[in-house]
């Protein structure tokens, strides 16, 4: 039986370093500051604080496991791990850009990041949304300052999918950078640094954790620009992920092959179900024949998570609130990627016209199938759908 080489990582990585006491599981360096023998020494130290152990704020050697674990995965040449995915995202953003530059989101990016994103108009950083995942709607979008293009393969809520290559050749020869938000896939089912992307950001809290008490996030990239985003956004903003959090990452991380598998599973069985149900209009998960990106996402995921969306055919907000309150087994909760099996519709009652604006459909719902039987998942459904 052959293992992949990222399913040695997560099983059996060894970081001979911090093995003392031949400890099975790494230790919890929960220390803020870290003392030396001479001044020497400290002034040494704190000259290189990327490869020293000063504070907490800089390098940890908890943090460094899974920063070491999530680069070898990525196949990128170093990582840091951040106190959330917002912190990763404003960071490798924000390393990107400058006052004056231009920003394109590619279709339904995270909503925080959106939001995010029109935030930074603030320090004079303009952006465009491209509503469409052709190559030629993203090229008419570039202007003489963009310097970054951000994007999410499948899409949030939309689960569209992106032709990275194309994008990162048209980034490429236009000087842009390219990051991409990789929660989705996980390292395991995609890896944007082998399309040519320069930057990856993942939240931790979804399925690299997998345990539902975890927010945590991720940046990996050449060392080049490690090196220059740690002496800036990652020490001077100062949304380092703790030592604590660090163990849980690395201990989501060590099954998450295994995770994954079922969460693929369990999400096309119960997403194939939904396809077939009369009340259901449309399912967007880019593992079904029917989604409009299927080919492409065959070439470009090696696998597909548990998280889609489908479209009630009645689109009032009514029957979204009654569907969602008659479930039992199904949780109704922000965030994904862990056991349970977690439901939410973008669409509140209250905000129709945001919900036009995102291009985002009234009747939409968001499944996040966890690792629970499928049929204990089905039944359910059919319960609320009928
Ligand atoms: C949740 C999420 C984030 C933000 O992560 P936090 O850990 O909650 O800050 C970023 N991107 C995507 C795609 C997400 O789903």
């Amino acid at each position: 039986m052959g293992y992949t080489e990222d399913e040695l990582i997560c099983y059996q990585f060894e970081d001979k370093e911090h093995r003392f006491l031949r400890a099975a599981a790494p230790p919890i360096y929960e220390t803020a500051p870290f003392f030396f023998d001479t001044y020497e020494e400290y002034a040494e130290a704190a000259n290189h604080e990327k490869e020293h152990y000063v504070y907490w704020r800089g390098t940890n050697p908890t943090v460094q496991i899974a920063e070491k674990m999530l680069a070898a995965l990525e196949g990128g040449d170093a990582c840091k791990c951040f106190a959330s995915g917002m912190a990763a995202v404003s960071a490798a953003l924000m390393c990107s850009l400058s006052s004056g530059d231009h920003l394109i989101l590619i279709g339904h990016v995270y909503e925080s990041s959106i939001a995010l994103v029109k935030y930074l108009a603030k320090f004079n950083v303009q952006h465009t949304i491209v509503h469409s995942m052709e190559i030629e709607q993203v090229q008419a979008a570039v202007k003489k300052n963009t310097k970054a293009i951000l994007m999410e393969s499948p899409t949030s809520f939309i689960f569209e999918v992106v032709n990275i290559t194309a994008v990162t050749e048209l980034a490429k020869a236009n000087g842009i950078r390219t990051l991409m938000d990789n929660s989705w896939g996980t390292p395991l089912y995609l890896k944007p640094l082998a399309f040519g992307v320069d930057i990856v950001v993942h939240s931790a809290s979804k399925y690299l954790g997998g345990h539902n008490d975890l927010v945590g996030g991720a940046v990996i990239a050449s060392n080049e620009i490690i090196d220059r985003m740690y002496l800036e956004e990652y020490e001077l903003m100062g949304a380092s992920l703790a030592p604590f959090e660090a163990w849980l990452l690395i201990r989501g991380l060590r099954t998450l092959p295994l995770r994954m598998e079922v969460h693929q599973r369990n999400g096309l069985e119960v997403a194939r179900y939904l396809s077939e149900h009369p009340a259901v209009s449309k399912v967007n998960h880019p593992g079904l024949l029917s989604h409009p990106h299927y080919e492409l996402a065959r070439k470009q995921l090696k696998g597909y998570s548990g998280l889609f969306s489908f479209e009630l055919r009645d689109a009032a907000y009514e029957e979204i609130r009654s569907t969602l309150n008659k479930l039992r087994m199904i949780r109704i909760g922000v965030s994904w990627g862990a056991m349970e099996s977690q439901i939410i519709s973008p669409n509140y009652g209250y905000n129709q016209a945001d919900l036009k604006d995102q291009h985002i459909p009234e009747s939409l719902i968001r499944l996040a199938v966890g690792l629970e039987p499928p049929a204990l998942l089905i039944e359910d459904l059919e319960t609320a759908l009928s």
